[in-house]
């Protein structure tokens, strides 16, 4: 049988089958990604190829892993240690962000963009609670979405809480696999208890699930919105990992630089203060977002690139 993975604790995994049946499976074998250390071999989002047993236990086993079209990692902090694998086989991610209670950073939002870029996973941002958004609010909301427009982001305004703009979430979402991300607070749970239709029974059947594992935490899970449509949220995740980038690359994962870069008189140059930088020159004409740079500048300084 063929199914997806949509929920992993490690050592057993929840599959659900073409049907929508859900199975609790186990993984056969040792299964490795070349040249990365991972700790986990399965992860929400794969694609595998499983049989129930037919010892009465109603458990499956997992012989396959169709290979995956992208993934995302956690990175670990130590050279030697392992990586987590968060999702695979993702369409897109969209960060949820919001202007009021509390305010998201740009720089929240430009490194997940960046990380999106280095997992070439396309990003949507969603503004929620647009109902606590007074006029300025709501023209700087436009502002910066034009701002993100601009540079190949789409956003979307909504609020949860009036069931607003959620058409608009739905249209997006449909016939894909989606991440959603955002800071706590943000309203992503409200969120994807609109989304998602029995949400409840949903859950409570996979708690069932998880009960039998280990500590489930910083695992994702995956949520069915229709046959063709899901939901991964990343519960106790706040931020994606950030890949290792070099600091002379940091400028080919912002757009907008990318395609100046060649316009920059040395080929190395981290437009911080070179003579000739086409970047530096295209932020004081406005051409570039003094927030998308300053964000460049503290993720360059910031210690989340290798030098
Ligand atoms: P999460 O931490 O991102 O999952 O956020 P929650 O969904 O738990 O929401 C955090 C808080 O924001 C809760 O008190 C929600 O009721 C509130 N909230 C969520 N969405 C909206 C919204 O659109 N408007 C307003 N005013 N409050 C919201
Ligand atoms: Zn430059």
């Amino acid at each position: 049988m063929k199914g997806v993975v949509v929920k992993s604790t490690g050592s057993w995994y929840l599959v659900r089958d073409e049907e929508g049946k859900l199975h609790r499976a186990r993984l056969r074998g040792k299964f490795k990604i070349k040249g990365l250390k991972v700790s986990n071999p399965l992860a929400v989002g794969d694609r595998v190829e499983f049989e129930v047993e037919t010892t009465g236990e109603d458990t499956a086993i997992i012989h396959h892993i169709v290979p995956r079209e992208n993934y995302i990692i956690r990175q670990s902090t130590h050279k030697s240690a392992y990586s987590h694998i968060i999702a695979a086989n993702l369409d897109q991610a969209l960060l949820i962000v919001t202007l009021v209670s509390p305010r998201t950073s740009f720089g929240f939002i430009d490194r997940f963009l960046v990380t999106a870029e280095a997992y070439d996973i396309p990003a949507t941002l969603i503004f929620n609670k647009t109902d606590l958004y007074d006029d300025d609010a709501m023209d700087y909301q436009r502002q910066i979405s034009h701002m993100y427009g601009q540079i190949g982001y789409p956003s979307l305004a909504v609020s949860a809480k009036n069931n607003e703009g959620l058409d608009q979430v739905n249209a997006l979402l449909h016939g894909k696999t989606t991440l959603l991300a955002g800071h706590s607070g943000v309203g992503k749970s409200s969120l994807i208890n609109l989304l998602v239709p029995d949400l409840e029974l949903k859950t409570s059947e996979i708690s069932d699930f998880s009960d039998k594992g280990v500590h489930t935490t910083t695992f994702a899970e995956m949520f069915e919105i229709d046959s063709e449509t899901f939901i991964i949220d990343t519960p106790g995740i706040k931020e994606l990992g950030i890949v290792d980038i070099p600091a002379a690359e940091l400028g080919h994962f912002f757009p907008e630089m990318r395609e100046r870069l060649n316009q920059c008189r040395f080929n190395n140059c981290t437009h911080v203060n070179e003579p000739g930088c086409a970047i530096i020159a295209a932020v004081r004409s406005s051409e570039i977002s003094l927030t998308r740079y300053e964000s460049y500048l503290s993720m360059l300084h910031g210690g989340d690139n290798r030098k």
